[in-house]
């Protein structure tokens, strides 16, 4: 399918625009074909500022285009974009989001308040396009007319996109994921200095479960307007680590056809993802990239492949308790975040599901 581009860009607004996802949002969205950033919000904290006095910025120049814009309140009343990219902190994004898509906004969450909803699509474009269709749902049950669509945990992503070119063809039945994951994926400013320096912290609040149902979602199939959740068994243990960028998971699978390393590299390296993705402006030319450097992937030297938004999976081999090991890596706050948001987005503009620009 050939994407639809508009004759008009979509002006579109993020809220937690101050933040670490907030403001790769901020850097994506700059000079981004279909979409224009018209709008930023944040707390009560950065709320009436310019975004260059609200913000601690923290990567490369701020766009000049978003410096002098004003802050404002998480407020649907105050926004007037109809498409609004959510980089909200859980505490609060529940009670914004849902008032923005009761306001007839199409919200784009990167909070985890929505993603187990049954009527709430957990998207990660060329794994599962076809979950989008629970927006009719969503709208049907809920009776707005926004919709809230959702990005999986950051963790998740990453083997999310690894695993299913295995699960579609090989059946996963059993999932042991060990998880290494950088500070910025604490947000700003995150996990103190003295805390993770020359350390390894074995524990992240809430991470594990989350890993655990989502893993389910996204690689569930739709049916009859719903989605089945996968019935693989999955155990995570997530740990955050002294790097900037990029969470390294640790794979061991056992699947229902037992698929040698050889016959499970070879799937890895045919599969393309979702058709309806192909020519989005935001997808990679490889979604999946495989690695057969006996060291790699590792964040420093891989993290930005596709720009961020390419998972590298390597050291694929044969497991002595299940039947195949492998690391997948991807970059948290792009890929894992703002990036596989802004992709969601295209998604829904490709489909026909957003409004006239
Ligand atoms: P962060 O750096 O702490 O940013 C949080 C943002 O939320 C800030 O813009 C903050 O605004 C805003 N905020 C906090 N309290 C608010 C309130 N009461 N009302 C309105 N705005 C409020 O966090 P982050 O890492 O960017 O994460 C943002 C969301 O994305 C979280 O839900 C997180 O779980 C999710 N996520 C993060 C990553 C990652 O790699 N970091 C990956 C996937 C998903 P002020 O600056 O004004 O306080």
């Amino acid at each position: 399918m050939r994407a639809r581009r508009p004759r008009r860009k979509w002006k579109v607004a993020v809220l937690g625009a101050t933040g670490a996802v907030g403001q790769t949002f901020v850097r994506l969205l700059a000079d981004h074909p279909w979409f224009e950033l018209t709008e930023v919000a944040a707390s009560e904290r950065s709320t009436g500022k310019r975004y260059r006095e609200a913000t601690r910025w923290l990567e490369g120049q701020m766009p000049a285009s978003v410096a002098e814009l004003e802050v404002k309140s998480c407020d649907p009343s105050g926004v007037s974009a109809p498409i609004v990219f959510s980089a909200l902190d859980s505490s609060v994004a529940g009670e914004v989001e849902e008032a923005f898509a009761r306001a007839g906004k199409l919200v784009l969450s990167n909070a985890r308040n929505f993603r187990m909803a049954p009527d709430v699509p957990l998207v990660i474009p060329e794994v599962n396009a076809d979950h989008l269709a629970l927006i009719d749902t969503q709208r049907m049950h809920r009776g707005w007319s926004g919709a809230i669509v959702t990005n999986a945990n950051c963790a998740a992503t990453v083997a999310a996109v690894a695993l299913a070119p295995l699960h579609q063809k090989f059946g996963l039945e059993r999932l042991f994921l060990t998880t290494m994951q950088a500070v910025s994926g604490a947000g700003y400013p995150g996990v103190a200095s003295l805390d993770i320096l020359g350390n390894v912290i074995p524990y992240i609040a809430d991470e594990e479960p989350k890993l655990e149902r989502e893993m389910l979602k996204l690689l569930g199939r739709m049916e009859d307007g719903a989605v089945v959740n996968g019935t693989f068994a999955v155990s995570a243990q997530t740990n955050r680590v002294a790097v900037e960028h990029g969470h390294t998971v640790c794979i061991s699978a056992a699947f229902h056809d037992h698929p040698t390393p050889e016959q499970a590299l070879s799937a890895l390296r045919a599969w393309t993802g979702a058709e309806s993705t192909r020519s989005l402006p935001s997808r990679p030319e490889q979604t999946l990239a495989v690695t057969d450097e006996t060291d790699r992937p590792q964040p420093r030297r891989d993290v930005d492949a596709g720009k961020g938004m390419t998972v590298t999976v390597g050291r694929v081999r044969e497991d002595t308790i299940l039947d195949l090991r492998m690391v997948a890596l991807g970059h948290n706050t792009i890929r894992g975040a703002a990036g596989g948001s802004v992709l969601n987005a295209e998604l829904l503009a490709a489909t026909g599901r957003l409004p006239e620009a």
